[in-house]
């Protein structure tokens, strides 16, 4: 028996299967987001090829790219996580609908804050584990970090354009006075950033 037979053979054991299938990706979404909401697997091309671009700056070696989506008024506005699997690492990156409507030519800048996240070291939820200890403060700086990621990729004026319409965004759907002032003191901090 060839050499080459026997690879052959060893392949069709071990058949190659993708990181994850529907029904894991419907179960990364689902528990990977924050717990109340539903999210579940979208395909969305241009969020695909953000992250892509973007994961080719970092060192996470993500092998495979998963975008949830959540039709919720109420869910987060976007959100990542890196799963590792064995081998491969599947970057997760979730974002509403509200998001994807309403932001439509800003999502660049946001698909670079949420890889920014990963140069950072942020693991999943490291900026909110902050709000959840009422560190209002660490949690802004939290977030400035993965802000001064992503300006270095887009540029200043990309960045700030994002966040200040977040900033009317949130205003005009009455967000709580907190969130409004933790996005006025980002866009403070990234003006002033070198
Ligand atoms: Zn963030």
């Amino acid at each position: 028996m060839s050499t080459l037979f026997l690879l052959f053979l060893l392949l069709l054991s071990f058949p190659a299967t993708a990181a994850f299938d529907k029904a894991e990706a419907w179960r990364l979404c689902a528990d990977l987001s924050t717990k109340g909401q539903t999210w579940t697997p979208t395909v969305n091309p241009s969020l695909f090829a953000y992250s892509e671009e973007f994961l080719r700056n970092t060192n996470a070696r993500a092998t495979h790219i998963l975008i949830c989506a959540s039709d919720e008024p109420s869910a987060d506005l976007a959100w990542s996580v890196l799963v590792g699997k064995g081998f491969e690492h599947i970057f997760v990156l979730g974002m509403s609908r509200d998001a994807l409507t309403s932001l439509g030519s800003h999502l660049r800048a946001v698909v670079a804050h949420e890889v920014g996240h990963l140069v950072v070291n942020h693991t999943g939820g490291a900026c909110d584990n902050f709000t959840r200890q009422k560190r209002n403060d660490d949690y802004v700086l939290c977030e400035h970090d993965a802000d001064w990621v992503a300006m270095n990729w887009i540029g200043k004026p990309a960045m700030l354009t994002l966040l200040r319409t977040l900033l009317h965004h949130r205003e005009r759907n009455f967000a709580p006075r907190e969130h409004l002032e933790n996005l006025a003191k980002r866009i403070s901090l990234l003006e002033r950033a070198p």
